[in-house]
């Protein structure tokens, strides 16, 4: 469990978040990554290792946006690498999510997404969970939310 920060504002976003990480950095960590927003599409830059890594993989991409989430990862589901740092995507795309903690159900919830076309390109939990809420959009019943998940 390590860092999370995040800004929306009239400022530029990812300096912002990205000193934020810094100041977090005492925390311990393993891994590192941003998701903006640029022209309505998520762009996710992450990375195994220190916010320096990070800083120094986008140096020369643009990075203008004045929405940005960051994160610092300390591996619980999956081991530290590039695909498993957060943020993660969810299928279509359009969510982007990073977290702290363990998500307790996802191994159940996972297979469930599997068995509806879901596919998973990390070893996390969070990459369950950011897909299970873009599947709830997509099936808004609330039949499905009973009966699908909540079985205990
Ligand atoms: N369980 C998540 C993972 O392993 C979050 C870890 C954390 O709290 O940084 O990616």
């Amino acid at each position: 469990m390590c860092g999370i920060v995040g800004y929306i504002g009239h400022r530029e976003a990812y300096p912002i978040v990205l000193k934020g990480l810094k100041r977090l950095e005492y925390r311990g960590y393993d891994s590192t990554g941003v998701a903006i927003i640029q022209d309505g599409q998520l762009q996710v830059h992450k990375k195994k290792g220190k916010v320096a890594e990070l800083e120094e993989a986008v140096v020369g991409k643009n990075m203008h946006s004045h929405i940005c989430i960051g994160h610092t990862r300390w591996a619980t589901h999956g081991e530290p690498s590039d695909r498993n740092a957060h943020p993660h995507l969810s299928n279509n795309g359009r969510l982007a999510m990073l977290h702290n903690g363990i998500i307790e159900n996802y191994g159940a919830l996972k297979e469930e997404l599997i068995k509806r076309g879901y596919v998973f390109s990390s070893d996390t939990d969070t990459e369950v969970l950011v897909n299970l809420i873009e599947d709830i959009q997509k099936n808004k019943e609330q039949f499905y939310l009973r009966n699908a998940y909540i079985r205990e």
